[in-house]
Formats: structure tokens, sequence, C-alpha cells
């Protein structure tokens, strides 16, 4: 118990020190041309892209409002129309956040399951372990004063009645307290058309969230995708399943693409995407393959180097976590791996 009240408390003064001297330092920005009228727009580590039309602008995930008040200042300065729809990937706060500045000209389009993403729990629910170390007074819930990390930098968009104390419910609900909520939402396809240019939209079940999307623009023959599709780099985790996965990069490899656009890091092509699809199937083939074989987990992760995927980003760190949660999917068992 001390071991890991030692391990939190350093985990929050690193936290501490990342956002201070990412304070000092202005965010990296910039928008970049795909092809035609299409950009990608970056803030850091997160990327979003939009669609230039002589009606207005179509944009993805706003990201947060800082970037999103200089994005909508590069749009009215580069191509004088306003944004009039911002489309999102998904709920999470890291990239739906900040869509308020856009709210004065824009519709908001999102998966139906968004609303329920944004949604306060039922109930009450119990504080979790992690908040539980927190809560310093016993008192089931948590003050600002007491908290610390992650939940002390986005206190604010945790405490969603503003009240300065964050219950089990905020916490269950996430740091999305400045996600703008669609204001239009679709089950399986939804497409919006504006100056003479489509975008569809493809819901892709329930990889990473159950409220994603894949943009696709067929005339720029380009797809978006946040934290499902990624360019030579391996997934975060797997959940709720590799199947689930599968499917979602099945979805995406189907539409007519050449630009594959993405949320984080690199931007690549179809073949990059085809790559995202075939380390999924790899990973699924080769562990269950062990598994037939009798071998252990552990022997597994020594034997399943997926050597095809060396270069990419993550190989090194999440491979073995990756064959751990495909392990315990085929075993029935939660391993606890992302
Ligand atoms: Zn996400």
């Amino acid at each position: 118990m001390r071991f890991m009240t030692c391990v939190s408390l350093s985990l929050c003064s690193l936290v501490g020190l990342t956002c201070s001297a990412e304070a000092q330092q202005p965010p990296q920005r910039g928008i970049v041309n795909v092809t035609g009228q299409l950009y990608r727009a970056q803030n850091n580590n997160h990327f979003t892209v939009f669609l230039a039309t002589p009606d207005g602008i179509i944009m993805s995930d706003p990201i947060n409002r800082d970037f999103s008040r200089w994005l909508k200042a590069e749009i009215a300065s580069r191509f004088k129309v306003p944004v009039r729809y911002v489309l999102y990937t998904h709920g999470d706060w890291d990239h739906a956040s900040g869509g308020v500045v856009f709210a004065d000209t824009a519709e908001f389009v999102g998966h139906r399951n968004m609303l329920r993403t944004l949604a306060a729990p039922a109930g009450s629910p119990a504080l979790p372990a992690v908040a539980l170390e927190m809560d310093a007074n016993r008192n089931g819930l948590v003050e600002r004063t007491e908290a610390t990390g992650a939940t002390a930098v986005r206190f604010s968009l945790f405490d969603y009645n503003g009240d300065d104390v964050l219950s089990g419910a905020e916490i269950a609900r996430g740091s999305v307290g400045d996600v703008y909520p669609p204001t239009m939402t679709f089950a399986d396809h939804h497409t919006v058309t504006l100056g003479g240019k489509r975008v569809m939209m493809t819901h892709l079940g329930d990889a990473h969230a159950d409220d994603s999307a894949v943009l696709h623009f067929p005339d720029e023959r380009a797809v978006f995708s946040a934290d499902i599709l990624q360019v030579r780099r391996l997934p975060g985790g797997l959940a709720p399943t590799v199947g689930a996965w599968i499917d979602a990069l099945t979805i995406i490899n189907a539409l007519d693409f050449e630009h594959a656009l993405t949320g984080h890091a690199l931007a690549g092509t179809k073949q990059d995407a085809a790559d995202a699809l075939r380390y999924v199937e790899d990973l699924s083939t080769g562990v269950a393959a062990g598994v037939g074989a009798g071998r252990s987990l552990v022997e597994i992760q020594r034997t399943l180097t997926l050597e095809a995927y060396k270069g990419f980003d993550r190989w090194d760190t999440n491979r073995e976590a990756h064959i751990a949660a495909v392990y315990g999917t085929l075993r029935g068992v939660r391993t606890g791996a992302p």
C-alpha cells in the first residue's frame, strides 16, 4: 500500500512537471494541405482535418478550446468562410473538447453513443480506486485541494456541476466537461454535403470507444480516424477486444481512398491502413496459434515477435501488452491489459 502511494505520488509529480513544461512552450501548431481543399491541422500530438468549400468549412475534431480559437482565426483569415460542420471522430476529451468556439455557425455531428459518453452516469457510483487514494478526508468525494495528477490538471473538465467537488459519477463520466454535444446524431452512416462537397461518416463499432466514426472524403480520396487508424504505429490499447479492432479497421480499409489521415503522429497511405489491419490480424492469429499449441502467455510473448512491425512506433512498448490482451480474451480471462 505504501509502495502504491509512493508510485502514484511520483507519477503525479511527473504529470505536474510535464504540464508546467508544456505551459512554458507555445503549442506546436500548423496547417498542411493534403490534397485539393482538404487540410490537416496540428496541435502538438493531436491532429484534425478540415475541408474548405465555397459555402463554409467542414471540420473534424476541435481538440481543445485554445486550439479551436487559433484554428477559427486561421480559417477566417485564409478562407473567409465560417465553419459550418464539426464532425466528431469520438467523444474522448482530448479530441472532442472546445467545439463551443464554433457553436455560433456550426452543426455538430457525432455517433449517437456520444450522447451517452457525455451523460452523467445513473445512480451514485462509488469513487474508483485511484480516486479513493486522493480522498484524504474520506468523505467519498474528491475536493479540488485533494485532487492529484491528471485529475488535478483537468479538474474543471471533470466538475460537471461546477461545485469544486468531484463525485464518483463525475469521475466515471470523465473529463468531458468542455465537449460540445452533437446537435445531430446517427446510427450507422451519415453524409454531410456542403458547397458541392461530401463527407461520409461511418460508425466503427466498439473498438477504442463505442462512439467512433471514420470520416471519408470521397472526392479527395481521404479518410480520417482518430485513435483507431494509426500509421506505422501500434494501437494504444486493444479494448474491448482485438476482434472489434479487426472489424473497425476492415470497415476503414473497405473505403476507397489514398490518403490515410490520423488523429496522432504520422499520416500515410492506403497501404499504411492495410498494414494497421494486418497487424491486428497477425496478432490475433499468432496468439490463437500459440494457445492452440498449449503455450503459456510468457512463451507466446517471447516467440510471437511480429517482426514485420518492428519499425513501427510502440512496437517495443505495446506488443507484449497486446499479446496479453488477446490471450486474455481467448482464454476468457481479463488480464487487466489495455
Ligand atoms: Zn480516444
